[in-house]
């Protein structure tokens, strides 16, 4: 699979699942634009080593998604630095557990424009230039709360439901213009966004943070394995080869049974 001649922006990439992806496009050749908060410096250091293991050319942008300007800005910023994007992952998201009669305001706010508003944003100033070149990959990392709800996470099951909705949207708006919109709906993944969530459980359980991993396991994800984030990678690598080509407007569990249930 080769996505040669193809730049890609990742947003929250350099980290997680966002890194494991950006991994997995420049392995199959395209350019990469890494995304995160941190100080460009930083950022840069993540790009260089990310070129010298995978030998494509990636560079770094640094934007606070939670600032609509910035958000509204990072496609330009991306490609005035690099190259026109083909493929662009919304991947970035923050996570809060707290049931919603208690829910910080302030909170749920954040939560909106990092995991929904943001992706609005970027699609929006992304489909006008793949449109014009007639070929275009987005992906959303939306999650199995895109799908069915847990208990404690209103923000986030809106956010991401929001994101599910608003991917249909846009699949059907670039049918006919050679651009796919798809989500992944990822389930319990090894990153740091849960572990707050394994700490809790852990400290639940009186145990270790290996039983707080196999509680949360057993209560939702029936494989009983935690994904690693480069499965996410593969996936949507996946998503931009031709075979894929047919695929949009889907939102696909990558959650080891989690919403078969
Ligand atoms: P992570 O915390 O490792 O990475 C999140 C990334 O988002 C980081 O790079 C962070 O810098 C970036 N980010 C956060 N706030 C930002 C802001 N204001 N502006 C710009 N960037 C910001 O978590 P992850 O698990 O790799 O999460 C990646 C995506 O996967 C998220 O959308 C998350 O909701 C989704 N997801 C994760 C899991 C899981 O179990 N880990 C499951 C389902 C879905």
């Amino acid at each position: 699979m080769s996505l040669h001649g193809r730049t890609a922006l990742v947003t929250g990439s350099t980290q997680g699942i966002g890194l494991a992806i950006a991994e997995s496009l420049a392995r199959a050749g395209a350019q990469v634009v890494l995304h995160g908060i941190e100080p460009a410096a930083q950022g840069a250091e993540v790009a260089a080593q990310l070129q010298a293991a995978t030998g494509a050319r990636c560079t770094y942008v640094s934007a606070n998604l939670m600032d609509e300007a910035q958000a509204a800005g990072l496609v330009a910023q991306a490609e005035a630095l690099l190259a026109p994007i083909d493929i662009m992952v919304n991947n970035a998201g923050i996570q809060f557990t707290c049931p919603v009669a208690e829910f910080p305001a302030e909170r749920w706010n954040a939560i909106l424009a990092v995991n929904l508003s943001a992706c609005f944003h970027t699609m929006k100033a992304a489909i006008p230039g793949m449109r014009q070149r007639r070929w275009g990959r987005l992906i959303n990392i939306a999650s199995v709360h895109g799908l069915v709800a847990s208990l404690n996470k209103g923000a986030y099951l809106a956010a991401k439901h929001g994101l599910v909705g608003l991917n249909k949207g846009v699949a059907l708006e670039t049918a006919t213009d050679g651009i796919t919109a798809n989500c992944i709906c990822p389930g319990w993944t090894d990153t740091a966004l849960i572990q707050p969530q394994i700490e809790a459980r852990a400290a639940a359980v009186g145990g270790d943070r290996e039983a707080g991993i196999r509680e949360l396991l057993r209560e939702k994800q029936p494989n009983l394995t935690l994904l690693p984030p480069s499965a996410l990678g593969e996936v949507a690598v996946f998503l931009c080869s031709p075979a894929a080509a047919g695929i949009t407007g889907v939102a696909l569990p990558v959650d080891g049974g989690w919403t078969a249930q």
